[in-house]
């Protein structure tokens, strides 16, 4: 890799005697993380306003500041104030501000926890948070409230609390490492969690998410990779929101996870003045797939507390999807989804495409604005309707069957007619 001079004189700032000799070394980023606002000055050869300076103290007192070396270098000092990688890494006056309807957990993954570091909101899978700290603090985070608080991390007694919930709930089929950032743990830790969870019969798979390859790409190493690779099948979604962070580190640091088998995702969060734009996502999306990672989500930014700067109106994200779908590659269009606040998890929003409906025909529009039917079948016979039993071989099972939600007015084997949101296991869990 070519370090180019912005990496040299950071590096030659921070330590003059090896200048860039540890700079792919993950912890030496970490034990030279920027946490205050002179560093950021000194490293960058920037002057603030002074006038700003009170109010940005008051700011990293509550949200903590850290910015890895090599994501400071991505920084466009000629012209930071606009510059997309510095307004995710640099604190703002406004985050001071809490709006009226920010709330400090906007999730209720707090209200939705059955133990202690598990949000528990879908009936399959759970979030696991295993790690409290971040190499960077990105300014826009949601649980704000809670990364950067260092005591704010399990230790091994309570993720075998976790651990414990997960083997006793046979629902649950997919568990979502998250934090803070599961890759921030050592390697042993990761090792050993993965080992345990990947030991429990009725888990099916694993997914971690880490903004590593996007703001320390050098914590993906060998050592790391090989730990990964034993516990398949383990995805990985990662967190890129601008394509000037795909750089050369971060390309490398994919390719290793994907040539270790590992299937990569993408969830980008929708933010004011740093991507929110049609042609800013299209390239992003489309320097994702280049480096095997599909776009998973695009998240609309959450109401939490002091992002009220960061969000955009719900119709930027539609008018995002419009300019992707049918304009590029299906896999590189992401889902548009809000977390809906309260609890109710992720829903996706995008365009209509079915304008109206017959008995025997529907009516659809494409992305050119082309309208055209489709016919509905003359004739269909709906063989599983009421069969469920006589396939499965098994009335008992069959019956057992339960939909959820919307899903539970179209099945064949419920007579219920309306919903009571409030008989959720979610709330009753929440409840208990
Ligand atoms: C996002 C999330 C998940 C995973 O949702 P998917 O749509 O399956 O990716 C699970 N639990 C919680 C609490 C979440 O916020
Ligand atoms: S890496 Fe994720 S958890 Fe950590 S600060 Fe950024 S958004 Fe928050």
């Amino acid at each position: 890799m070519v370090y180019d001079e912005k990496q040299q004189a950071i590096a030659a700032k921070i330590d003059p005697e090896t200048v860039l000799k540890n700079w792919k070394d993950w912890k030496w980023q970490l034990r030279h993380l920027v946490r205050s606002i002179a560093m950021f000055e000194r490293l960058l050869e920037i002057r603030l306003d002074d006038a700003d300076k009170e109010k940005l103290e008051e700011t990293i007192q509550r949200f903590p500041l850290a910015i890895t070396p090599y994501y400071l270098s991505l920084i466009d000092t000629t012209d930071y104030k606009n510059d997309p990688i510095f307004k995710q890494a640099f604190p703002s006056v406004s985050e001071l501000l809490v709006g009226e309807f920010e709330m400090r957990d906007p999730l209720h993954e707090e209200k939705d926890s059955p133990v202690p570091w598990i949000t528990h909101r879908y009936p399959d899978r759970v979030l696991f948070q295993v790690c409290g700290i971040c190499s960077m603090y990105c300014r826009h985070c949601t649980r704000k409230r809670k990364v950067g608080d260092e005591a704010a991390t399990p230790g091994r007694d309570e993720i075998r609390l976790g651990i414990e919930y997960i083997k006793k709930t046979p629902s649950i089929r997919d568990v979502l490492l998250s934090g803070g950032d599961p890759f921030l743990m050592a390697d042993d830790d990761i090792d050993w969690i993965l080992a345990e969870i990947q030991s429990i019969p009725h888990v099916e798979v694993i997914r971690i998410g880490t903004r590593t390859p996007v703001v320390l790409p050098y914590r993906i190493t060998d050592g790391l990779l090989s730990i990964l690779k034993k516990h398949h099948p383990l995805w990985v979604n990662t967190h890129f929101n601008h394509p000037r962070e795909i750089t050369e580190s971060a390309r490398q640091a994919l390719g290793k996870m994907a040539d270790a088998g590992i299937p990569l995702g993408n969830q980008t969060v929708l933010l004011a003045g740093v991507n929110d734009s049609p042609a800013i996502i299209k390239k992003l999306v489309h320097k994702l797939v280049q480096n095997r990672v599909r776009p998973y989500y695009l998240y609309q930014c959450d109401l939490a507390e002091g992002l009220k700067h960061f969000r955009t109106p719900v119709g930027k994200g539609v008018e995002i999807m419009e300019n992707l779908i049918g304009h590029t590659s299906g896999f590189a269009v992401p889902n548009y989804v809000i977390d809906a606040p309260g609890g109710g998890g992720k829903i996706r929003v995008m365009p209509n495409y079915l304008l109206s409906w017959s008995t025997d025909k529907v009516v659809l529009r494409n992305y050119e604005g082309v309208i055209t039917t489709y016919q509905e079948p003359e004739i269909y016979e709906n063989i599983y309707k009421n069969k469920e039993a006589e396939i499965s071989g098994n009335l008992e099972e069959a019956m057992e069957y339960k939909a959820v939600g919307i899903a539970k007015l179209l099945s064949d084997l419920d007579d219920t007619i309306s919903l009571i949101p409030e008989n959720t296991e979610r709330i009753q869990r929440s409840n208990v």
